[in-house]
C-alpha cells in the first residue's frame, strides 16, 4: 500500500522549499494542490528531484480553468485530480466527500476520493467505502479531534484508523492514499503537537506515521 503526502503540509506557496524534504524523509510521491503556488513549477520541481506526483489536487472554479490545469498535468504523465463535489460535470476527476450538504453534490460521481477526517468528523454515519466501492480511486488521510476539520497526522486526534485501514484494505485495488495533512492552521500559526517541530522534523513524522498505517493493513 502506497501512502504520499500533500506537498503543502508545511504551509502554502512552502512547496517548493519542501519537496527536498519530502524525498529524503522516506516518501516516493506527493499530491501537489493547485492552489499552493504555480502549479507547473510545483511539478516541475517534484519530478525533478524524483518524487513522483500521484495527483493534483484542483481548486479551478470553472469549467475551463479545470480543464486547462488537467492538460497541463497530462503533459507530465499525471492521471489522478481531486475536486471538491461541484454541480460542474468533468470527467477523470475524483470527487471527495466534505460534509451532508456538499456530499449531495457526489451522486452520480465515476471516481471518488475517500476523505477520512470528512467522513468521522461530518457524516460519521454514513458508509462511503461501502457505498462508493466500485468507484474509490484515492483516499485523504488526516485526522481531527472529532470536532474541528484539523487535517492533523494520523494517531493525533481521535479517529479510529484501525476501522478506517481495514475499511479501505477491503476494498483495496492499488488506489493512491494521501496524507492531507497541515502543520499549521489557516492562519499560519502551528497547531498545537507540532508548535516545537521543524519542518524537517514534522514531515519525518508524517512517514513514520504513513509505515504505521501500511503496517496495519499487511
Ligand atoms: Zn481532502
Amino acid at each position: 500500500m502506497l501512502i504520499g503526502i500533500n506537498s503543502d503540509c508545511c504551509g502554502y506557496n512552502k512547496s517548493i522549499e519542501i519537496l527536498p524534504l519530502v524525498y529524503s524523509a522516506g516518501f516516493t510521491h506527493v499530491m501537489i494542490n493547485e492552489d499552493a503556488g504555480d502549479l507547473e513549477t510545483q511539478i516541475m520541481q517534484a519530478q525533478k528531484i524524483g518524487l513522483a506526483v500521484s495527483c493534483v489536487h484542483l481548486y479551478g472554479k470553472t469549467k475551463k480553468k479545470i480543464k486547462e490545469s488537467i492538460k497541463l498535468c497530462k503533459k507530465y504523465g499525471i492521471g489522478n485530480f481531486i475536486l471538491h463535489p461541484t454541480t460542474l460535470k468533468i470527467s477523470g476527476v475524483a470527487f471527495e466527500n466534505i460534509d451532508a450538504e456538499t456530499n449531495k453534490n457526489l451522486r452520480g460521481s465515476k471516481l471518488f476520493c475517500y476523505d477520512c477526517g470528512h467522513h468521522y468528523l461530518n457524516t460519521p454515519s454514513e458508509d462511503f467505502l461501502k457505498q462508493f466501492a466500485n468507484t474509490f480511486a484515492i483516499a485523504h488521510i488526516h485526522d481531527n479531534d472529532l470536532k474541528t476539520d484539523l487535517h492533523w497526522l494520523p494517531f493525533d486526534g481521535k479517529l479510529d484508523f484501525h476501522k478506517i485501514m481495514n475499511g479501505i484494505k477491503a476494498i483495496y485495488k492499488n488506489q493512491i492514499l494521501v496524507l492531507e495533512v497541515y502543520k499549521i492552521d489557516l492562519a499560519n500559526i502551528p497547531h498545537p503537537p507540532y508548535k516545537n517541530m521543524t519542518d524537517s522534523d514534522y514531515i519525518k513524522t508524517a512517514f513514520e506515521r504513513a509505515i504505521k498505517l501500511q503496517q496495519m493493513v499487511l
